[in-house]
């Protein structure tokens, strides 16, 4: 079980990572397909891949934007 307020386990390393918080509603997989992966159970989301090009981290931010549970994170690290 993810624990709150811990970067989940499945979060690729890297800038961007989702905490236990995730109440799995899915938002910020629909607003950065690319990035958002699903837990087996489908009841949290994780980061799969840090983005790569711009378009992608705004996704990411637009995601985090939307994120009911405010539990989208960046290390804080300018890219
Ligand atoms: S938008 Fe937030 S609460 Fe909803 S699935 Fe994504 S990370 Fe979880």
């Amino acid at each position: 079980m993810p624990t709150a307020g811990q970067r989940l386990e499945e979060n690729v390393p890297g800038k961007y990572y989702v905490t236990g918080e995730c109440n799995g509603c899915g938002l910020c997989f629909s607003y950065a397909l690319q990035n958002f992966m699903y837990s087996n159970d489908s009841s949290y989301y994780y980061i799969i891949e840090q983005p790569t090009d711009p378009r992608e981290e705004e996704d990411i931010r637009k995601a985090m934007g939307v994120c009911p549970m405010n539990c989208i994170k960046d290390d804080g690290v300018l890219a």
